[in-house]
């Protein structure tokens, strides 16, 4: 089970650059994560400053779909150093009883073993699947698997020197167990991009791309209103491959112009050329 967990130590791909309109978010988590994991020694020196306990921290982060959650943990990961954990919970429908409680014990026990070299963030998409409220009708499964999932974290927070960050994502944070909730005090919830949030995020996706010069962002932030992030996403996608193709089709014609092609000559169906 451990191999089908996505373990990403040096080749996160995010960075902030990537990243558009959510600049107030990423001061707010490059002070309150970054900072304190760069510079742990003034932390752990201060009394006062007992948050966070060495580095290992609770971060919540919330909003509908596509809106940049997985993104931002990764780029927090890139920015900080840390090693970054995906902890793939779709893995445990498909166990056997008593097998999903083995997986949990052992991501915490990876994620342990590797703090030793860097500070960890342990991310955990969906969080509510996995850690929703506690409910008469769960099953014995995952009764068993939040237990596990609680002691192991318990573990992690009572000990001194921990340096692994738990970060959860979800679409749906009312769900989620309050004794979880409790032990994620660091919370961001990601909303849908207004349009100058989309004008940002036009522009960093589209940066790359080979664009007429007339092209108006303004017109296209607005034209993608009600959009996610990832929304935004698929519709340069779209739009650049139409673009593409139109390219294409131009450049076949032109080619076939010059060169006519056995269809297009006169031994050819196509339309016969003038002596
Ligand atoms: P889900 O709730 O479905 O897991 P999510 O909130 O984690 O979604 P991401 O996976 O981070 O969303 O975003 C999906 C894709 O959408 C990203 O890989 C990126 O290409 C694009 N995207 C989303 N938000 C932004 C943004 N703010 N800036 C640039 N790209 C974005």
């Amino acid at each position: 089970a451990v191999a089908t967990m996505a373990v990403v130590p040096s080749s996160i791909e995010v960075s902030w650059k990537d990243i558009g309109g959510l600049d107030k978010e990423i001061q707010t988590l490059r002070e309150t994560i970054i900072m304190p994991i760069i510079n742990s020694e003034i932390f752990s020196n201060s009394k006062l400053l007992s948050f966070p306990k060495a580095y290992c921290l609770g971060v919540l982060l919330s909003g509908p779909p596509g809106c940049g959650k997985t993104m931002m943990a990764k780029a927090i990961a890139k920015e900080s150093g840390c090693i970054f954990i995906n902890v793939d919970i779709s893995v445990l429908h498909d166990m056997y009883v008593g097998e999903s409680p083995k997986y949990v014990a052992a991501v915490f026990s990876l994620a342990e073993k590797l703090s030793c070299y860097s500070p960890v963030i342990l991310f955990i998409d969906e969080i509510d699947i996995l850690l929703g409220q506690r409910t008469q009708r769960d099953h014995e499964a995952s009764q068993q698997i939040k237990s596990v999932f609680m002691t192991n974290w318990d573990g992690l927070i009572s000990s001194k020197d921990s340096r692994i960050v738990v970060m959860g994502a979800t679409n749906l944070p009312e769900v989620l167990d309050a004794a979880v909730y409790r032990r994620l005090p660091v919370r961001f919830n990601l909303k849908l991009p207004n349009k100058t949030a989309r004008l940002h995020i036009l522009q960093v996706l589209l940066k790359e791309e080979d664009l007429d010069s007339d092209i108006d962002f303004l017109q296209l932030s607005l034209a993608t209103d009600g959009m996610s992030g990832s929304d935004i996403k698929e519709y340069c996608s779209q739009s650049c491959m139409v673009r593409y193709i139109e390219i294409f089709r131009e450049q076949s014609a032109a080619d076939s112009a010059t060169f006519p092609t056995a269809s297009s000559s006169s031994e050819g169906k196509g339309p016969a050329l003038p002596d």
